[in-house]
């Protein structure tokens, strides 16, 4: 048996590590270089640059021909860190600000455990992915050909939760995580002196209008069953003081929990966009993208996580997300192909909010997220006798 306590100190010092190196997007080599030596310490099968700088371990113990996945993401933000911890990035304005340091440590700590202890038979892959933050990473990783190179039936994924005490375990059947879509509307008129609006097409008053027209989007055109939000985040022109602006660009983002509402929200925006320039006698043009896609829990799947979890945390710090999270995740890629459950783990109740400059990912929860790791393995690939 592994001596848990020995283990906690160890990955404290993986993820302190990690923190103190913070790399983005796409430009993880020397974690993934750490990822990648430490699995084959563990006498794991190693492949690497898997999507870009993606990782992926492969431990079989016995002779079941079924497999799960278990992933963790690696990348930082570009975020000055404000935190003052003795381990604190030292590359100016980039952070481990969602504790992917955490995340990465803890299924580290998950592949020594099971490499061995074993407990469970059949192939656990242990993925580690790049680029989570922009939603890109998990797509590269399946388009480099993932599922048919390392094939598993399930896949499993924690993330830290702020708010929440450390040893809380949350989750739910079903959507948990919000799609995410981007949009630009781009006003186009003729700008002018200021002293004459009447002589110009102006685009100001007209993209004030739309930025209220757009809030009527979520609260007069969605089922009121269904849940959306539509944020106008920036306005930008090339007005001046003292002239009014001919091209206005209205920048923002949106939330859904289905490909449904998703589109409802596309077509009621383009149709408000065009009525609301036309009352204005100015055009307008919108591009509308989707960067992330709903995540979407498989119910049975989270029921034997939970059950799993519930054995490590009990029963009282086990609960049902009573609502989806309105934020977004890139493992709605992995989950789009095969069944699985995305989880969180508490934080602690003090913590600074993800992508806050002062958040840090507490280490108190690593042994919990490699015992819950460890759980899923053994509940999911069980021994028969
Ligand atoms: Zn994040
Ligand atoms: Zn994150």
């Amino acid at each position: 048996m592994t001596d848990l306590t020995h283990l906690q100190a160890e990955m404290t010092e993986w993820r302190r590590d990690f923190h103190r190196h913070p790399e983005f997007g796409f430009e993880e080599h020397r974690t993934a270089g750490l990822v990648a030596d430490r699995l084959r310490a563990f006498g794991l099968e190693v492949e690497t640059g898997v999507g870009g700088t993606g990782v992926v371990g492969t431990l079989t113990r016995g002779t079941s021909n079924r497999s799960i996945a278990l992933r963790a993401d690696m990348d930082a933000l570009r975020i000055q860190e404000a935190t003052n911890a003795p381990y604190a990035s030292s590359h100016d304005g980039t952070m481990h600000a969602c504790g992917h340091d955490g995340h990465t440590a803890m299924l580290l700590g998950a592949a020594k455990l099971l490499s061995e202890e074993g407990g469970f038979d059949g192939t656990v892959r242990f993925i580690f992915q790049p680029a989570e933050e922009w939603g890109q990473g998990a797509l590269a990783m399946l388009e480099d050909g993932l599922l048919q190179r390392f094939p598993f039936d399930e896949i499993y994924g924690i993330h830290n939760m702020p708010g929440y005490d450390v040893g809380q375990f949350r989750t739910r059947p079903g959507p948990v995580m919000s799609a995410e879509d981007t949009f630009e509307i781009t006003l186009t008129g003729s700008g002018g002196h200021a002293s004459r609006p009447d002589k110009t097409q102006e685009v100001m008053v007209a993209a004030c209008a739309l930025v209220l027209n757009l809030q009527t989007i979520v609260s007069r055109r969605l089922s009121p069953t269904d849940i959306g939000v539509v944020s106008v985040t920036e306005i930008l022109s090339d007005g001046v003081r003292n002239a009014l602006p001919g091209t206005a660009r209205i920048l923002g983002d949106t939330r859904s929990f289905t490909p449904e509402v998703s589109a409802e929200i596309e077509t009621n925006m383009a149709k408000i966009a065009a009525g609301t320039a036309s009352a204005y006698g100015v055009l307008a043009a919108i591009e509308y993208r989707r960067e992330f896609i709903p995540t979407v829990n498989d119910p049975n799947l989270t029921k034997a996580v939970m059950k799993a979890a519930a054995t490590i945390f009990g029963q009282n710090n086990t609960a049902e997300l009573r609502e989806p999270i309105s934020a977004s995740e890139d493992f709605a890629q992995f989950l789009a192909h095969v069944p699985g459950c995305f989880m969180f783990l508490g934080n602690g109740k003090d913590s600074k909010a993800l992508h806050h400059p002062e958040y840090d990912f507490n280490d108190r929860g690593l042994i919990h997220g490699t015992k819950l790791h460890r759980a899923i393995a053994r509940e999911r690939l069980p021994i028969i006798t």
